[in-house]
């Protein structure tokens, strides 16, 4: 049975609390009126003691091939989660919607909590209609195990379903690559995520930025997102871990759910 959240404190677990992300998180929850940071938990601790602090919601900032042994943890226990952890492909999606069914438990996974990123996204999605051809170069900090970034794959899929519903024509493209007999060397047009070429840079000094550029005959429009510093993420954890308990039962993408955009 999953604890009901939106009335008084919320008690809230965090998973990878040692983490980059999840000591900023730890902070941000101890700050936050409404929040009571109960358990902080990483990779050596037992997840058990979320439980025995009654936590209600969990956050997720831990590695890809963690966050789906807590998802399952959690569900098992009745606590909603939060996660932030890259590499939520549809795959893992899928999964967690199976092993959440028949399930109370909410579990959010927001590719992006900056209101930047969010608003970066929706933006890129109205304009794609508009444009012939859009692509995405997104550049983060070297120590990231995962490329390309979850934020600039859910651009790349929000993008692709708007081009999808405006029925536009494929971008144009003469590259030919080696392997399809043409000059050059594979890789340099970059990965395609739903026909959307995605480029990444990993470059010491940075943290998260993302461009969206968009080009049709005779203009083009770049739209640029850059994180500067961890604490842009935390106003959307904060609201995550106020507000994930009123979403459906089940798995929610994306931290619009809980934005009036
Ligand atoms: P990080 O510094 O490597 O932190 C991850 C932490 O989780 C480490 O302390 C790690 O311990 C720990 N951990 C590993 N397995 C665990 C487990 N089973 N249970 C509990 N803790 C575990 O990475 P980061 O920079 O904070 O980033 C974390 C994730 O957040 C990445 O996937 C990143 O892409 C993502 N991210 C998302 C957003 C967003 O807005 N959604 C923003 C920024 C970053 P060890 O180091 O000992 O393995």
């Amino acid at each position: 049975m999953t604890a009901a959240l939106g009335q008084g404190v919320v008690k809230v677990a965090v998973f990878g609390a040692a983490g980059r992300m999840g000591q900023a998180v730890c902070r941000a929850v101890l700050d936050a009126p409404g929040l009571d940071l109960v358990a902080q938990i990483d990779v050596d601790d037992d997840p058990q003691r979320a439980v025995e602090a009654g936590a209600e919601v969990a956050v997720d900032f831990t590695h890809p091939g963690a966050t789906m042994q807590n998802i399952e943890f959690c569900a098992r226990n009745g606590i909603n989660v939060v996660v932030g952890t890259s590499g939520f492909d549809e795959a893992r999606q899928d999964q967690v919607r199976a092993l959440l069914h028949g399930t109370e438990v909410r579990v959010l996974v927001a590719p992006n909590f900056s209101i930047g990123a969010v608003l970066m996204m929706k933006f890129a999605a109205n304009a794609a209609p508009y444009f012939e051809s859009v692509e995405i170069i997104e550049l983060h900090h070297p120590d990231k195990v995962d490329a390309p970034s979850g934020t600039a794959t859910r651009t790349a899929e929000l993008v692709a379903e708007a081009r999808a519903a405006a029925g536009s024509a494929p971008m144009p493209d003469a590259t030919l690559s080696p392997s399809q007999g043409g000059p050059g060397l594979d890789g340099a047009r970059g990965a395609a995520v739903e026909s959307i070429p995605v480029h990444s840079v990993r470059l010491r000094g940075l943290i998260a930025h993302q461009e969206v550029l968009l080009g049709t005959v005779g203009e083009t429009l770049t739209i640029r997102h850059d994180s500067l510093d961890r604490a842009s993420f935390m106003p959307g954890v904060v609201l995550a871990c106020k507000k994930t308990g009123t979403l459906p039962a089940g798995l929610t993408v994306g931290l619009d759910a809980l934005l009036d955009i």
